[in-house]
């Protein structure tokens, strides 16, 4: 019988300095079996540094079980002789059952001949081996066309593998932080990629991505994922859902196609690194003013000259009843959802913008753009062109004429 898991023994005989002699957690392969001529069980530990492995005797030689956590995959067994305890960890909880109870029929020395007792050999170097975390593939022809991704990756990167969609298999690694498929010719990403709740990262850069799907900003990785590079893509938008992926804090999106960035960029509240570099963005959304940015790099977009004196007028007087209704719903903060409203009207209540004035509208408005000095949202600022500026344009709403016009006399009188 034998059990791979971790495995620490601890001596109890060790200085009295309230530490105990604390051994190392490591790998191990324990075998329980008989070594020639004797009558007792013994249990064999091999670890990668002592594969031919320290024997102990098991019987009559145990003086505690300790189980309560062998759920977990742990349990200890102390040993009256030598004096120590053995500590096992990360075992499969039912394997770690079955092996203690062998083991505690080894010390009781009954019915030691059903036991399945194994050769005490020394253990193969790949039994004691830690699971594989980490796999790199940088060519097409290190990638594994037949054999499974080992289950315990947390770091997998498969780049320059000319991959056009995202390997089925990769979506059962439970375990993946980092997931690295950058240069392949990936067009589209399933929304299962939100199943893997464990991933940080994500690294798409150079691939023929043109979308990213609602789903996946509406899936598990919004507690999840802090890195996304999609730079070197085809992108155009990004869906307005993507600011509820609220734990980002890095975000790539250079050398895209976009023509402009989610309206409620501002809650993305953890965002610290943003570059949207050598995209089409005329301006930003006016929820960017929100953010909270160590860096920025906007370099490469073709910004438009604000001029407030020419608005985008989409007022309507008097507002419409569903207008009135819809800015009361905002302003007075009445909840809403799926369940009280048509979806559709709580799409357009999610859309709703701030006038400056802090009041909400929705389909109503004045529209404008200014101008904005990046670095009131971020320390440090990417130049946005060749000629040394840090300023952008920013849309701006304006709810009614009165708010417009306010805006308008601080603008001409600070131009003056
Ligand atoms: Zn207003």
């Amino acid at each position: 019988m034998r059990l791979q898991c971790e495995v620490e023994v601890l001596s109890r005989l060790l200085p009295s300095c309230g530490l105990r002699g604390r051994g190392r957690a490591a790998r191990a392969l324990l075998s329980l079996g008989r070594p020639p001529g004797q009558r007792g069980v013994c249990l064999l530990v091999s670890t990668a540094r002592d594969r031919p492995g320290a024997r102990y005797q098991l019987r009559e030689n145990i003086e505690q079980f300790f189980t309560r956590f062998v759920e977990e995959g742990k349990a200890t067994v102390r040993l009256k002789e030598p004096a120590v305890d053995v500590c096992l960890s990360k075992a499969n909880a039912s394997n770690l059952k079955s092996f203690l109870s062998a083991v505690r029929l080894a010390h009781q020395g009954t019915n030691v001949e059903t036991l399945p007792l194994s050769a005490l050999v020394p253990a193969k170097a790949s039994e004691v081996e830690k699971p594989k975390m980490k796999m790199i593939i940088t060519s097409r022809k290190e990638y594994p066309l037949t054999k499974n991704f080992p289950y315990s990756l947390e770091h997998l990167q498969a780049s320059y593998c000319k991959l056009a969609r995202i390997d089925m298999r990769m979506l059962c690694l439970k375990k993946l932080r980092k997931l690295d498929l950058s240069h392949n010719h990936i067009k589209k990403l399933p929304a299962t990629i939100g199943d893997l709740v464990c991933l940080q990262e994500l690294h798409l850069q150079d691939n023929h991505l043109e979308s990213f799907d609602i789903a996946l900003c509406t899936s598990t990785l919004q507690n999840s994922l802090q890195f996304l590079d999609l730079s070197q893509n085809k992108m155009k938008a990004l869906p307005v859902q993507f600011c509820q992926l609220k734990e980002l804090i890095h975000l790539k999106l250079d050398d895209n196609e976009l023509i402009r960035l989610p309206f409620k960029m501002g809650q993305l509240s953890q965002l610290r690194f943003l570059s949207a570099a050598r995209n089409k963005l005329p301006f930003l959304p006016s929820d960017f003013r929100k953010l909270s940015l160590e860096s920025l790099d906007l370099f490469g977009n073709p910004f438009e000259h604000p001029n407030p004196l020419v608005p985008d007028i989409q007022l309507k007087i008097p507002l419409t009843l569903l207008e009135s209704a819809a800015r009361a719903t905002v302003n007075y903060r009445i909840s809403y959802g799926h369940h009280l409203l048509p979806s559709h009207l709580c799409d357009d209540l999610d859309m709703s913008k701030a006038c400056q004035c802090g009041r909400a509208c929705l389909s109503s408005f004045i529209q404008t753009t200014v101008t904005m000095n990046l670095h009131h949202v971020a320390h440090t600022v990417v130049l946005v062109d060749n000629m040394g500026g840090t300023e952008a344009a920013v849309l701006c709403y304006f709810c009614s004429l009165t708010c417009y016009s306010q805006f308008l006399d601080k603008h001409l009188q600070s131009n003056r």
